[in-house]
């Protein structure tokens, strides 16, 4: 996932962009390695401690330890937000990356992020499951904070850099990077899903958003299916024509595929089975009780993560009496999200609401139904948490891949556990080791449930070990590496070719 955090600190003024110091063009030969940008909405940095003592700190993630070795190697930054509106601090370096901050006002954190990305694209881009909001003035927003991230992208480049463009934040800083330097090669990534063409085109500004994308040299998705759905949108707008998975826009050529992103593998397995971990689920078993099954959520308090329908599938399945309240528990993990926006606390409400309707229907004194954690967990404790269950559930409506999947499958050393899956999630695609469901049938879904609790050890197992395998042989670095070789290759889709 890039980089994101919710919060952010108000009140101070803009200040311009602080002069990146601009790079040496490279000495090398041609087919040398060439230098790297990374441009996100979030840098991959959080500011820790107070006063004296206040630092920034590298976020753990899997994108940052994907890149960090290629920006490392390669002398390269990671240009990104970070995270407090106003003025911007200087550049600075944490662990092996240079850090360049671009400022966003307060005003801008409303109408760029709050509004235009998480009120009008990301529904948009989830299927439209909650209603996008239209507005001119987040567009206009939202285009003038994309040229600010491109000029920082400009200004930072080496001459004939790889300028690598993250997420659905910046969907128009590819095409305003191509024009301020047609010398760089341009990749760009969507973490998130891209919807079928008569989806998108709700969008009054498609054609600049799908022109803003085609900038790039290199368009990565998360699925086949999303990137198909990109490609017939291009040609539906008229913005290029499409062989195979090639876009022609003009005389350039642009790669529009799949690259499922996936977990840094030896590094989740290797929290998952630290003592801490182990100690950590034992006392989890402990307190919930040795004879009840754990059925474990963990999202982002979102509506796309379907939590709502899992609880009601779960509610199902205590009513029938499939699940019994002294033989299984279920614990949710909600990360607080995006709460300046409506629909978060919207939907907040209704889980918080099921969540007590199901406790005071089926709970016992000493004995809940439903554990519901609204916080978020360091890796390491979300470790002992994927450790100590037997059936972990991933549920959501639409999801562009889906990591917590991947992590549980990574962390189940002992080859046990199953995992309920929405076929709606990216991550179906290579987890077909899962018990498939569909979250839009909450009946459905409670039989997927009931499916995976009853499953035998032997099955479980066979199933398992296939996820794993699937895992383990397309990790993160993975990932990274086929992207940027992607990128790096000589088409001469450039405009100067
Ligand atoms: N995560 C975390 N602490 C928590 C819950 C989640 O660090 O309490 C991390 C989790 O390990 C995973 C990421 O958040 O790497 C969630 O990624 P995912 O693709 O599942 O969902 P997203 O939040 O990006 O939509």
């Amino acid at each position: 996932m890039t980089p994101e955090s919710d919060e952010t600190e108000g009140g101070r003024s803009l200040a311009v962009l602080p002069p990146p110091a601009q790079r040496e063009a490279p000495r090398a030969a041609p087919t040398a390695e060439r230098s790297l940008v990374i441009v996100a909405n979030r840098l991959p940095t959080q500011r820790v401690g107070r006063g004296a003592e206040a630092r920034w700190e590298l976020s753990p993630g899997g994108l940052v330890s994907a890149l960090e070795p290629a920006l490392s190697r390669r002398g390269g930054v990671w240009i990104g937000w970070s995270g407090a509106s106003g003025e911007a601090p200087g550049p600075f370096r944490a662990g092996r990356i240079e850090n360049i901050p671009v400022p966003v006002s307060r005003r801008e954190v409303a109408e760029f992020y709050e509004g235009f990305a998480n009120r009008t694209l990301w529904p948009l881009l989830h299927d439209a499951i909650r209603q996008p909001v239209f507005e001119r003035r987040w567009w206009e927003t939202y285009r003038k904070v994309n040229r600010r991230f491109a000029e920082a992208a400009a200004t930072s480049a080496a001459r004939g850099a790889d300028v690598w463009i993250h997420d659905y934040q910046l969907l128009l800083a590819p095409a305003m990077l191509r024009a301020l330097r047609p010398d760089v090669r341009i990749g760009f990534f969507l973490h998130i899903p891209f919807p079928p063409v008569e989806l998108f085109s709700r969008l009054p500004w498609a054609e600049q958003v799908v022109e803003g994308v085609l900038g790039a040299d290199v368009a990565g998705f998360q699925t086949a299916g999303d990137a198909a759905n990109f490609r017939r949108m291009a040609r539906d707008v008229g913005a290029g024509t499409t062989t195979g998975e090639v876009v022609r826009v003009e005389e350039r050529e642009v790669v529009a595929r799949e690259f499922p992103i996936s977990i840094d593998v030896s590094r989740q397995a290797a929290l998952a089975s630290a003592p801490a971990a182990r100690m950590g689920a034992e006392r989890l078993r402990e307190s919930l009780g040795r004879e009840r099954q754990i059925l474990l959520g963990v999202d982002r308090l979102d509506y796309t993560k379907g939590i709502e329908q899992r609880l009601c599938a779960y509610r199902s399945l205590l009513r029938s009496g499939r699940a019994r309240i002294d033989r299984h528990v279920l614990v949710q993990i909600a990360v607080p999200s995006r709460e300046n926006v409506r629909e978060y606390r919207e939907a907040r409400r209704r889980i918080e609401g099921l969540v007590g309707e199901i406790n005071g229907q089926h709970g016992e004194v000493g004995r809940v139904a439903v554990h519901y954690l609204r916080r978020s967990l360091k890796p390491d404790r979300l470790a002992a948490f994927y450790r100590a269950a037997d059936v972990m559930l991933v549920t959501p409506l639409r999801d562009g891949m889906n990591l917590i999947a991947k992590e549980y499958v990574a962390s189940r050393e002992h080859e046990d556990g199953a995992l309920a899956l929405s076929r709606f999630a990216g991550a179906a695609r290579e987890l077909s080791g899962a018990v498939m469901c569909n979250p839009h049938d909450v009946e459905g879904l409670a039989e997927s449930i009931g499916q995976a609790l009853e499953m035998s050890a032997d099955e479980a197992a066979a199933r398992m070990r296939r996820m794993r395998a699937a895992v383990a042989e397309h990790d993160v670095h993975r990932w990274a590496g086929g992207f940027l070789k992607e990128l790096g290759r000589d088409r001469r889709r450039s405009s100067e070719a």
